[in-house]
This record gives C-alpha cells, structure tokens and sequence, in this order.
C-alpha cells in the first residue's frame, strides 16, 4: 500500500507516512489558529462564540487537505473537534457556492445526526444555513416538505434516506452533493447498512469529495485509500494517535458478584456517598433490561431516565434532553448511546452488562473522562463475564481494579430491591401485553 502525501505538504500538514499508512504530522509544523488553517474570519468568529479559540489536533490535520479538495479518512475519538473537521471546510466551500443540497453526512444513529445538525446550525449561522435531519421514528411528510425546500446540508441515518429516495423526488436532489460524509465510518460501513449505502451511492454523483470519519480506526477502512488507484487521488489519512483505547485520566473499576444480584449492587453503587449525584450512565445490552433497571429504580426513588431503540424519537430526544440539562443525573441506555454523544457532563459509565466487543467497553466508557477531565468506569462483573473482561482488558492494555464495596450494606437492602424489581418486572410485562393488543386492534 503505498500513500501519496504530496497533495498534503504545505507547510500547515508537512510531515511522513508510517509503516500502517497514517499520516504523521509534526506539532510544530501545524497551524495554530483556524486562519492559519486557510478557513475564513466569518467562521473564525463563529468558533469563538463558542468559546473555540484554537484547533484541535484532527481539525489542524485535516481541514488543509479538505479544502484543497482532497477525499479524508480522519480518526479521532468524539469530543475531539471530528464533526467541526469535517463541518468548517464544507461551510466554507458552501458559502463560496451555495445551493442545496450541496453536502450529505451520514451517521449510524439519530442522536448523532441532531447532534451533527446542531454544530452545522451554530457554525453555519452567519451564511443562513439550511439543514435538515433525515432519521427514522419521525414524521415522513414533514422530513419530505424540508428536503422539497432543498436544504444545504442533510444529516441522515441510512435507512430513512433511502425510504426518502424509493418514495419521492429527493433524489435528484441528491444528484449534485459536493460533499459525502461518513461518520462512524467503521460502524457505517459494516454489514448492517450495506444495502442502504449501495442505494444512496447510486444516488450521488461520483464525482464529489469523501470524508471518512470515524472514532475506531479499522483495516477496512484503511483499505479504501487502496481502491483508488490513481495517486492524485488518493485520501489523506490521519489518525489521532490517542483514540487507540481508553484515555489515562478514566478511572477503570469492576466489581465481581453473583449474576443474581446485580440490581441490589447497582442500587447500592448509586446510592453510595462516592457516587450518587454524579452524573451517570448506565450500559445494559437489551432494551427491556434497561426499560426494568429505569422503573425499578424510579420505584426506589433514584431519578433516572432512559434510551433505548424501542422508545418512540421524540422520547429519545426528550431522555436526552433532560441528562444533557442534569435534570436527571441517570440515563440508563443500551448501546445507542455508546457512540459518538458528546455529552460533556458525565462522570461515571457503569457497565450493567459487559459487552461481547471490546470495542464496544471503549466506546462506552469515552462518554466520560473527555477533554482531559476525570471520569470513572465502573463494570459489575458476574461469574459469566469473566473471559469477557479478559479480552477488554488486553484490548485496553490496563488492569481494572477491584472497587471496594461494603456487601452486608448491600445485603441489607435486598427485600426492599426484591420488591421493586418485582413491581418492574410486571410493568414491562403489561407494557408488552398492552403493545400486543394495540397491534391486534
Ligand atoms: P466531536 O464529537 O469530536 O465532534 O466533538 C464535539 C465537541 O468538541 C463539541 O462540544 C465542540 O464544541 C467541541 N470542539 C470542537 N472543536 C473544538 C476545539 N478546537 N477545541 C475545543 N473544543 C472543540
């Protein structure tokens, strides 16, 4: 594999290829500030409103190639500036020839895509951006009559966008995009989407520039600059080196206790005096295992929230809403909220149920301990999970310790947690019971 940098070799991105085919950068040739960058002073302005005054590592590699035109494949964990890298060099081109829809950005999830939508909406303000969030759970009419409108910028999940271009005229739309984004790339371009993105790329003019961004850099998409043949064209690569595993101010813990009682440990761990009132959330693997840890634990008196594929859009958006604003300081989520949210609160990831991907625990636990703060990560470990944790551990290349936990405490509340699992449990019962005979009727 051979990678041509010599697109790349202005002063701002001077530097080598290494042995896996990354663009290596020296510090003290990058620019400094986003002029430097080659962006203009309108967006400069934007970014210090947002009390942004200097690039991060993967806007200063990435926005040069971007704007002289060259496809990008950038890896960089969320909370490090990904989506302004990509956002800032195509509301710069955009203002120098706007029409709609002039850039697509793809996402695997809907959280990401309104989270996307806000940065372009804040960055874009002084040209009068128009952007339009295309994801399922919502309304179909009114996704059509924003995209008839022929917004700049559409921010999508797969699905819906192809159910937008098999049912109405979007996607001649479509046909002019200058820019296609992939973010998540890894997750984008793996088996679950295949069919959606064959649909969306014969909707779109080959001729475009292709960002790649993506938080786990895989040989997969390092094996897409091999495909284009022509050395010209080649993708400038960039990876972030730190984003390789967990950050060093994250705090990993496990506690080791029977499957059985996994409910009266969590209550305990949330009502301790280290962690209760820290903003927390908590991962479990399936969606009716969240839907009975959230009543559960509202029977207990322990604010929480949830978010998980089985609740309607708009109760998604609201969950969210709520933790993001810390009226709620517990979200209970499955892996829907594992990638990419960039929520700046959280303090402490409990692993309610350990996941089968080390990747996955990664991705998880970077919702906290982001842009140099502290974070903890908390797993409870049962006698299955053990080789599980094996395999996290030799991913992370760090042994998680032991938290110290008082079990007569936790013992002495087991009737009482007993109870409201119970309670729980017959609520999500019902629940299902009620959605059958709705469906019937
Ligand atoms: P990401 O999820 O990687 O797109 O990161 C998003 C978060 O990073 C948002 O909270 C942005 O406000 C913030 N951000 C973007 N660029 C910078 C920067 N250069 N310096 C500090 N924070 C930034």
């Amino acid at each position: 594999m051979s990678l041509s940098n010599d697109e790349v070799n202005s002063s701002e991105s001077e530097g080598f290829i290494n042995e896996n085919n990354l663009q290596i950068i020296s510090e003290n040739s990058l620019a400094k500030t986003f002029e430097e960058l080659g962006l203009k002073s309108w967006l400069a302005d934007a970014l210090k409103a947002m009390s942004i005054n200097s690039p991060s590592e993967i806007q200063k590699a990435c926005i040069p190639p971007i704007l002289k035109g060259k496809d990008c494949i950038g890896g960089a964990k969320t909370g490090s500036g990904k989506t302004a890298a990509f956002a800032l060099p195509i509301l710069q081109k955009l203002s120098e020839d706007p029409f709609g829809v002039f850039a697509l950005i793809l996402t695997p999830t809907r959280e990401l895509a309104f989270q996307i939508a806000d940065q372009f909406r804040v960055l874009g303000n002084g040209i009068n951006l128009k952007e339009c969030v295309v994801v399922g759970g919502l309304d179909m009419m009114s996704q059509a009559i924003q995209l008839s409108r022929k917004p700049h910028v559409v921010i999508a999940t797969p699905g819906r966008l192809v159910d937008h271009i098999n049912s109405s005229a979007i996607a001649s739309f479509l046909g002019r995009i200058r820019f296609l984004v992939l973010d998540e790339a890894d997750r984008l371009l793996s088996d679950t989407f295949v069919e959606d993105l064959a649909v969306i790329f014969d909707s779109i003019p080959k001729k475009r520039q292709t960002l790649l961004f993506t938080a786990t850099m895989t040989e997969n998409i390092l094996h897409l600059q091999d495909t284009q043949e022509d050395p010209n064209k080649k993708p400038f690569v960039y990876q972030v080196k730190s984003d390789i595993s967990t950050v060093s101010s994250l705090s990993q813990y496990y506690v080791l206790i029977p499957s059985h009682i996994r409910e009266p440990y969590l209550t305990h761990l949330l009502r301790s005096e280290k962690l209760s009132n820290k903003s927390t959330i908590i991962f479990c693997g399936r969606c009716r295992t969240a839907e009975i840890l959230r009543v559960m634990l509202v029977e207990l008196d322990i604010r929480c929230t949830s978010l998980h594929s089985t609740m309607s859009q708009q109760e998604r958006l609201n969950s969210l809403g709520k933790f993001k604003a810390e009226v709620v300081k517990v979200l209970i989520a499955t892996d829907v909220g594992s990638r990419g949210l960039d929520i700046p609160v959280v303090q402490v990831v409990i692993n309610f149920d350990i996941p089968r991907d080390p990747t996955d625990y990664i991705h998880r636990v970077g919702r906290t301990a982001r842009a140099g703060r502290g974070g903890t990560a908390l797993s409870i470990v049962t006698e299955r999970d053990i080789e599980l944790v094996r395999n996290i551990e030799t991913r992370i290349n760090k042994k998680m310790e032991e938290w110290e936990i008082n079990e007569n405490r936790v013992l002495e509340s087991l009737n009482e947690i007993a109870t409201a699992k119970r309670v729980a449990t017959m609520v999500n019962f019902y629940h299902f019971i009620f959605l059958k005979c709705l469906i019937r009727c």
